[in-house]
């Protein structure tokens, strides 16, 4: 960060999530006392894989995590796309050193691995609250009040509390539920020495690039983390009634019958999961505003733009939220500018959250077309792409 605010606030953060941590730091930073609230009772190690891009790795290195980062990530050589009914290639972009030209690496990392690494850089900088339930948000106070029934006061509070955010409920003045996509995700780990035991799997550990698989309303994601130790599978398919939760357990034999049409070497891989998380994947339209209109409470992250991670962005953009916000807070010298300096937030955000939260949903489309014309005029144009790649 940049600089020390002249004015020290007092800033209330709801949720212990990625964007909650990010922006603990980054306001940290900025000279404010922060103190944050999160219902869970301890901080445990939830989810599965996340990629980070550049726009991310690059905010990382500058708070300072460069060398953590690099220890627990595995960097992909390349992307590839391939045909699920045979594993033919239909798309392959090289990524490596080359996202060198975007200042920072792109990175596949274990999300507990993400989280530990953001929580252990704001531990120190934060007074957190854990098992500390925000039941209520008075906008105009500004003041929160825990399940407990304690209110606590501030100079500001910050709503990272995820998709079904209470305190959205408390800016917008009404309830805005997210949406179904039609979507789920089912998740899972595979030891990468069991890849290397199979000569038809040894691949995917040995050239660490991430594969997508496209089929018919569903796609796979496969990519190592943890340093290459883990093999880690996001499987995309028609939501057949689950639940919005990282900790949810889905069927193993139902997972392996909805893609029983995919290439050998995903039989193979499915083959090896003995346990599977099941995700609902619900989104929300772009809101029509993220401040409340008496300038003390914001939002940021999933509470105000929840999308598909069919562009690998959630996290992203809830880090790159808390970043505009730490840099803008740490300008603010008298109390008369938090209310414009938060709508300078919102107006340098939400279109660029909402054009990826727009981009997330086209690729629903785009990965999911059934077989047929459509699909092979996007495998058409996807192979031309790809020649030029590897010209
Ligand atoms: P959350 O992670 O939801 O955190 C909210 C926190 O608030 C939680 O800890 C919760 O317990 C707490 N909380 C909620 N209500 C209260 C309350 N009333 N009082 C106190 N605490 C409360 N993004 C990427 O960038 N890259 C990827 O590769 C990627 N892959 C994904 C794959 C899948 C299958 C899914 C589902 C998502 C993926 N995402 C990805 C998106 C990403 O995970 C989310 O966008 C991101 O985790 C949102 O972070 P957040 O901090 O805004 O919210």
């Amino acid at each position: 960060m940049s600089q020390q605010a002249p004015l020290q606030l007092h800033i209330l953060i709801v949720g212990c999530g990625l964007g909650g941590l990010a922006a603990a730091h980054c306001l940290a930073q900025a000279g404010h006392k922060i103190t944050l609230f999160e219902s869970a009772p301890a901080i445990g190690e939830v989810g599965a894989g996340i990629q980070v891009s550049p726009n991310v790795t690059r905010l990382l290195i500058r708070w300072g995590l460069a060398e953590e980062l690099k220890k627990v990530s595995v960097k992909p050589e390349g992307l590839v796309f391939r045909r699920y009914s045979d594993g033919q290639k239909v798309a392959y972009t090289r990524w490596g050193e080359r996202m060198d030209a975007f200042g920072a690496p792109y990175y596949h990392i274990h999300r507990a691995d993400f989280h530990k690494l953001l929580y252990d850089r704001a531990l120190n900088e934060m007074d957190l609250r854990l098992n500390s339930t925000v039941v209520d948000c008075d906008p105009e106070a500004p003041s929160l009040t825990l399940a407990s029934g304690e209110v606590i006061h501030g100079d500001l509070i910050i709503g990272a509390d995820g998709i079904k955010s209470r305190i959205q409920k408390a800016v917008l003045g009404r309830e805005n539920p997210a949406h179904p996509t039609g979507d789920a995700a089912y998740r899972a780990t595979i030891p990468a020495s069991a890849l290397l035991a199979d000569p038809e799997l040894e691949s995917f550990v040995k050239t660490p690039e991430m594969t997508g698989w496209m089929g018919p309303q569903r796609h796979i994601m496969g990519y190592l983390v943890r340093g290459g130790q883990l093999y880690n599978l996001v499987m995309l398919h028609p939501d057949d009634g689950s639940v919005e939760s990282w900790t949810a357990e889905g069927s193993a034999d139902k997972m392996r019958a909805d893609f029983a049409d995919f290439e050998p070497r995903i039989q193979k891989l499915l083959k090896t999961v003995d346990t599977t998380l099941k995700w609902r994947l619900m989104d929300r339209k772009p809101l029509e505003t993220w401040i409340h209109p008496a300038g003390r409470v914001a939002l940021l992250g999933d509470a105000c733009h929840p999308m598909l991670p069919y562009r690998a962005q959630g996290a992203a953009m809830a880090i790159e939220d808390a970043g505009v916000l730490g840099n803008l807070l740490s300008r603010i010298s008298n109390i008369a500018q938090l209310k414009p300096l938060l709508y300078a937030y919102e107006s340098l955000r939400l279109p660029r959250t909402a054009a990826t939260q727009a981009s997330s949903r086209l690729n629903q489309t785009i990965f999911h077309l059934p077989d047929g014309p459509e699909q092979e005029a996007r495998d058409f144009q996807m192979r031309k792409a790809m020649e030029a790649e590897l010209a």
